[in-house]
């Protein structure tokens, strides 16, 4: 039943029961960390024979012992070039983290601006990034430890609010850049439309530098068959006559291993240059030895799908599980409202206003640790503090379904309290 159509009494009276429930919960002392995504170790045993490669030379004869090859051996550019939509010729095949190349296309843009000729962002008295929100708190760490001030985008069903950001570009030229996740989004599981892909590529922006860093890092991870399909905004961009405007990421993270994956990127030639004359100054290579044995285990783009199929198969009842919680415990009572996504690693979840750091603190004391409320919004700070991220891939099924419980029962005493107050 809708809590707000409950009375005062009722409302207090099903608050004490769920009080007890939430005391024998605590009474466990659960110990569950849902705080970041991270695959379970049934994932990453799928890849356990990739450690077992010994081969150290490419196709063309390359010694990937040694140092050298800047940008990535030419079977891993081929090979990854599906992922990332683009020719062999038009990416970096790097070290083991996106992130990683993130933070340096951003602080090479600092100091030395995004293409020969353009003022150092680093020098500007303010440079600012669109943050469609809620999104990913690493980026925004990234942007705020550059101080670059970040402008909350609200996102939509279908991306960001396009008329916002269409404005802030045309009317700003302090706005130099947009950072987001547009597929099976952190938190909030959406793709964006083809039309959020066309109106990106075209838009007019008052600065000529302006940047969108297309953080691709779901872009094979469907959670069921019909998965979603994400436009190729990079192509979209080249038609357009705006090539240099994006710069896409992606990672083997979570198809191989976290932190020991390959991380990628892909641009126009013209922005490639630029980062590859700071990478030859930065590194004498990245690690070929990874990349070959990443080739030789992953092989083709259609192997690459059957093997994502074999991580949805481990992760995808646990999505279920958690929907299938938040459906019996929360629909209908009109307090909280979440997402189904097709693929990716989060649900992302609204509760009424002002409540989510509550419910995150509630759910803690009773063993039940998830990302920090407000984490998925620029600063830390939700401005309707509501959005709670969860992460269903590391607990095991048991106790998945038991720290889903216990939130479930927070976000309905916190919202109690809020409706008596
Ligand atoms: N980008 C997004 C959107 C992520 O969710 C994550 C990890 O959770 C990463 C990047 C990290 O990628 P990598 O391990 O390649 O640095």
């Amino acid at each position: 039943m809708e809590f707000m159509k409950m009375d005062a009494k009722a409302l207090q009276k099903y608050k004490d029961e769920l009080m007890r429930q939430y005391e024998d919960f605590q009474s466990q002392k659960l110990k569950y960390d849902m705080s970041r995504g991270k695959p379970c170790p049934e994932q990453l045993d799928l890849c356990a024979d990739m450690l077992n490669l010994k081969e150290y030379k490419t196709a063309d004869g390359i010694d990937c012992r040694n140092y050298g090859g800047i940008d990535g051996i030419p079977e891993a550019k081929q090979l990854f070039s599906n992922l990332l939509e683009a020719d062999p010729d038009e990416i970096i095949i790097g070290g083991n983290s996106a992130l990683n190349m993130i933070y340096d296309t951003i602080a090479g843009a600092m100091s030395f601006g995004v293409s020969a000729g353009e003022i150092p962002w680093g020098k500007l008295p303010k440079v600012k990034f669109l943050c469609p929100s809620p999104g990913y708190d690493r980026h925004f760490a990234i942007c705020e430890l550059f101080g670059i001030e970040m402008i909350i985008v609200d996102m939509n069903s279908d991306g960001p609010d396009m008329d916002a950001v269409e404005r802030l570009v045309a009317e700003d030229e302090e706005v130099k850049g947009m950072i987001c996740v547009p597929k099976y989004s952190n938190p909030s599981g959406i793709t964006f439309s083809d039309e959020v892909v066309d109106r990106l590529a075209r838009m007019k922006t008052k600065a000529k530098d302006f940047r969108i860093f297309w953080d691709n890092a779901y872009c094979v991870h469907d959670l069921n068959e019909q998965g979603d399909k994400l436009k190729n905004l990079f192509k979209a961009c080249k038609e357009t006559g705006n090539e240099d405007r994006v710069y896409v990421y992606t990672s083997t993270s979570k198809i191989t291993f976290p932190g020991a994956g390959v991380a990628m990127m892909a641009s126009s030639k013209a922005n490639l240059i630029q980062i590859k004359k700071r990478i030859s100054i930065q590194t004498i290579g990245p690690d070929k030895l990874n990349q070959l044995r990443h080739v030789k285990f992953l092989k083709s783009m259609e192997n690459i799908k059957e093997h994502m199929k074999k991580h949805a198969m481990i992760i995808g009842p646990k999505f279920t599980a958690v929907l299938d919680i938040l459906d019996t415990q929360l629909k209908g009572k009109e307090i909280a409202w979440w997402n189904k996504p097709n693929g990716g690693y989060f649900i992302s979840l609204d509760t009424l206003d002002g409540c989510a750091k509550k419910v995150v603190a509630m759910s803690a004391e009773a063993g039940v640790v998830m990302t920090g409320a407000g984490a998925t919004f620029p600063y830390g700070k939700d401005p309707r503090d509501r959005n709670i991220r969860i992460a269903p891939t590391f607990p095991s099924l048991e106790e998945l379904t038991k720290a889903i419980k216990v939130i479930c029962i927070c976000i309905q005493i916190v919202s109690i309290d809020k409706l008596l107050e």
